[in-house]
């Protein structure tokens, strides 16, 4: 076993029951096939996300915002949970993980059996008619055309799925529980994240002010690892996480034995 799976796995069972607090990205989907903002590839590279799901482009030109969201939510529909998902979910069945908290909006974490997950930035599951508030399960507006589907209550074309876009606020439950988990946590595992987008990427910056280790999982380095990380582990979530659980495993059956 790689000297900092070894490392990660003796850290998360010295935090002890439910001290460990997960901040995930992008990156933990990469291994399910949805492409990260960041990086080379697939949908973002025909979208800049930062106008397509801004919410100025989308009260403006929803048409426009629609293109993008046909192929993101045909997308996360048809992507299924990597063994980094699961591995999540493992450690928290076990005891050790408080909870997730998620900048992903495509719901894989509860999918994988994961209980405890915060939502930083919404979910694309629903989608609201930003004129009358109706809501819709998004199955309920399949099959997706690139033209925005209409609302059957009021007519109007602007169903936003329930994510936060660009310009948007961060529903403020989601800030005030994910901030009393980072205070609260003694280890927070980043997973996936190029840790740039704020609010989200100040958790490990609270954690560490409040005592706890933070732990990397990334293939790549980020603003993260020279300052506030305190070690990371490089290679992919869907790799590295079963391997950090499985060392968990071992190391709590020597405590009880
Ligand atoms: P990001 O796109 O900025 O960064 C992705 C990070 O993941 C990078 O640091 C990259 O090195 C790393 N990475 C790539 N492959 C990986 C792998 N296999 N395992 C582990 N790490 C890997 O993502 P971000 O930091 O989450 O911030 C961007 C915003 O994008 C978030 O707010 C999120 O809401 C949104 N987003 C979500 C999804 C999704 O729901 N799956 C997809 C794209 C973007
Ligand atoms: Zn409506």
């Amino acid at each position: 076993m790689d000297d900092n799976i070894k490392r990660a796995a003796e850290d998360i069972v010295e935090a002890g029951n439910k001290k460990v607090v997960a901040l995930t990205g992008a990156g933990m989907s990469v291994d399910s096939g949805i492409p990260p903002f960041r990086g080379k590839g697939g949908l973002w590279e025909e979208f800049d996300p930062e106008v397509y799901a801004h919410i100025v482009t989308f009260k403006q030109d929803p048409a426009k915002s629609w293109k993008m969201l046909k192929d993101l939510i045909g997308l996360i529909t048809r992507a299924e949970p990597n063994a980094g998902h699961f591995g999540l979910a493992e450690l928290e069945k076990i005891g050790f993980l408080s909870c997730i908290i998620t900048q992903n909006i495509d719901g894989l974490h509860q999918r994988a059996g994961s209980r405890e997950v915060i939502e930083f930035h919404g979910n694309n599951r629903w989608l609201v008619c930003l004129d009358c508030e109706k809501r819709y399960e998004v199955s309920e507006v399949f099959p997706l055309k690139e033209v925005p589907p209409i609302c059957d209550k009021c007519g109007g074309n602007k169903l936003k799925p329930d994510a936060v876009f660009f310009g948007e606020m961060i529903p403020p439950e989601n800030l005030s529980r994910s901030n009393r988990e980072a205070v609260n946590c003694k280890l927070m595992l980043a997973v996936g994240t190029s840790a740039v987008v704020y609010p989200a990427a100040g958790m490990p910056e609270i954690a560490k002010r409040n005592g706890a280790k933070i732990i990397e999982i990334n293939p790549e380095k980020t603003p993260l690892t020279s300052s506030i990380s305190d070690y990371i582990i490089e290679g992919s979530a869907g790799e590295i996480m079963p391997e950090i659980v499985k060392g968990v495993r071992q190391l709590s059956k020597q405590k009880i034995n």
